[in-house]
């Protein structure tokens, strides 16, 4: 890739998403473009983004990162979705798979033939075609296997969990050996050129000054060059997302070693249950404004299933977004670019789009307004349609009599998740952008999952007969088991996977 004018990139912050673009950006832009990284020992990263979703692997391959040498490095495991426990209702539990449910026919999707025969009460739920949740439920794991023969086999798709501060230290080492400069130190000054306003060079405490010709702003919910130094503006959505405080602590481990994320509903929030290869990690996320920290902490602490190894962290957070990622000569990344709550673990993803996106529009013959437009307003797009599908999980919930949950089930929704309910619940059918990250099969196990229900199906399906469907169905969900059933635990595939 040719820079033309950008020849000294300073990223600022050293925490995911720093090193993250650090990695990219050393392995894909040449042309004697100088990449810098700062960050303060001082300040410590939020480190427990541990819970991943499938694209991280094509990050993984950017990056040139074999899968089995990072499971090693990060003390990684795999993951084929999240389990929602109690969200519905108490007592309730669903999965949210990755990957495809079934086979689509000519005529209709998939889950549009499972929709007609469920109404009738002939068929079991939807997860029961999912080699992702099967396998799960099993604690059952193996890679995709390409195949031409259609087995359920090669509909695996997988994420990781993994140490993030082993993950921040893997991603150093190999952005250093590709030529980024990393500087320790704590940047007490930001200065702006008079003409125009774009970030000129930061300060260091030291009194040592950085120049550059693009910023990226890594430096976590401070957003210290976006907000600090530009002023953008945050569009707050605690009013669609109302948890704003999490407390984190890791356990030790316990057998089995599951292959999905756990998030359970409690009074005012959720807890988080990410197994990972030398401990699980565990928070509880939660609305300040129906619960007291001491209960949440009491609530996260009884229902650990290890010894915890650490004190609880506390951590405070705005749901919402930066009015604009990319302002002047700054491009905001991860935490400082904004935070949705880590429902559907969704922040990585953001930081790698948030890359993806930099590198299509590198500036690299300066700044071009209609460029950094563009680059705003997909992020905004990204933002609102995964805004949309987490505010779908407490929209929808039936947990009747607790402050916390009646204010979600009756607060206002966005207009466009609405009609997506509208639609679904009417006749089955689920519209999504073509570059939204949630698929229609995402969509429908969460609605379902929540306890939404069509009232009708796609009905070019009534082409084929009662019978037919039912065969069609059976025949799936017999094949997708006896797979699953062969599958190696999940613990047996990862010692396979690290043996040295
Ligand atoms: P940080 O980790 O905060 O890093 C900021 C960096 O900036 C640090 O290196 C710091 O030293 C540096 N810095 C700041 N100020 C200065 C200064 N003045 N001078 C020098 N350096 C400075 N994401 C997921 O994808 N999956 C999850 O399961 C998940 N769970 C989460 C749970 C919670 C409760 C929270 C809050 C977040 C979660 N996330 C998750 C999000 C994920 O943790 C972040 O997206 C990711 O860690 C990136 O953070 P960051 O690098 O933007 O910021």
């Amino acid at each position: 890739m040719g820079l033309g004018l950008v020849k000294n990139v300073v990223i600022v912050g050293g925490g995911t998403a720093g090193w993250m673009t650090a990695a990219a950006l050393s392995t894909l832009i040449s042309n004697g473009c100088k990449i810098r990284l700062v960050e303060s020992d001082e300040i410590s990263t939020i480190g427990v983004g541990e819970a991943t979703i499938p694209v991280i692997r094509g990050y993984n391959q950017l990056i040139g990162v074999d899968e089995n040498e990072f499971l090693r490095q990060t003390q990684g495991t795999f993951k084929l979705g999240i389990e929602f426990v109690n969200w519905g209702k108490q007592g309730d539990s669903y999965i949210h798979g990755f990957g495809v449910i079934g086979r689509d026919q000519l005529l209709a999707k998939f889950y549009q033939y499972w929709l007609k025969l469920y109404q009738d009460g002939q068929v079991p739920d939807i997860e029961h075609y999912s080699i992702n949740t099967v396998a799960a439920r099993k604690n059952k794991f193996l890679r995709a296997v390409s195949d031409s023969t259609g087995s359920p086999l090669s509909d695996i798709s997988h994420a990781f969990h993994f140490d993030a501060a082993l993950y921040a230290k893997y991603l150093r080492g190999l952005s250093e050996k590709r030529g980024v400069r990393r500087t320790e130190g704590r940047i007490t000054e930001t200065v702006l050129r008079a003409d125009d306003g774009h970030v000129q060079a930061i300060v260091l405490e030291n009194g040592e000054r950085i120049e550059g010709d693009l910023f990226i702003d890594c430096s976590g919910f401070r957003g210290l060059l976006i907000e600090g130094a530009l002023n953008t503006g945050y569009e707050d959505w605690s009013h669609w997302l109302p948890c704003d405080r999490a407390i984190a602590v890791p356990c030790e481990s316990v057998s089995p070693l599951l292959p999905y994320t756990r998030s359970t509903a409690h009074d005012a929030g959720w807890q988080w249950r990410i197994p990972l290869q030398h401990r699980i990690g565990n928070g509880h996320v939660y609305s300040s404004k129906f619960m007291e920290p001491e209960q949440a902490e009491s609530i996260l602490m009884n229902n650990l299933d290890g010894k915890p190894l650490a004190q609880p962290r506390h951590l405070r957070f705005t749901t919402g977004k930066r009015k604009r990622a990319w302002n002047k000569n700054v491009v905001a990344i991860g935490l400082a670019g904004g935070f949705m709550e880590p429902l559907e673990s969704t922040s990585i993803h953001l930081v790698q789009t948030g890359i993806t996106r930099l590198l299509t529009m590198f500036p690299h013959k300066g700044y071009d307004q209609p460029d950094i437009d563009a680059f705003n307003q997909a992020t905004d797009e990204e933002y609102a349609a995964i805004r949309d599908f987490l505010i779908l999980h407490y929209k929808l919930n039936a947990r009747e009599g607790k402050p916390f949950w009646d204010y979600c089930r009756n607060m206002e929704i966005p207009a466009t998740l609405q009609r997506r309910m509208d639609l679904y619940r009417s006749n089955g059918r689920i519209i999504r952008g073509s570059d939204e990250l949630f698929t229609e099969t995402s969509w429908l196990q969460v609605m379902h999952g929540q306890g939404l229900r069509a009232k009708g199906y796609h009905p070019l399906v009534d082409q084929r007969s009662a019978e037919d469907i039912a065969a069609f169905l059976g025949n799936v969900k017999e094949v997708v088991l006896r797979c699953a059933e062969h599958m190696p635990t999940h613990e047996e595939y990862i010692a396979s996977c690290c043996a040295a």
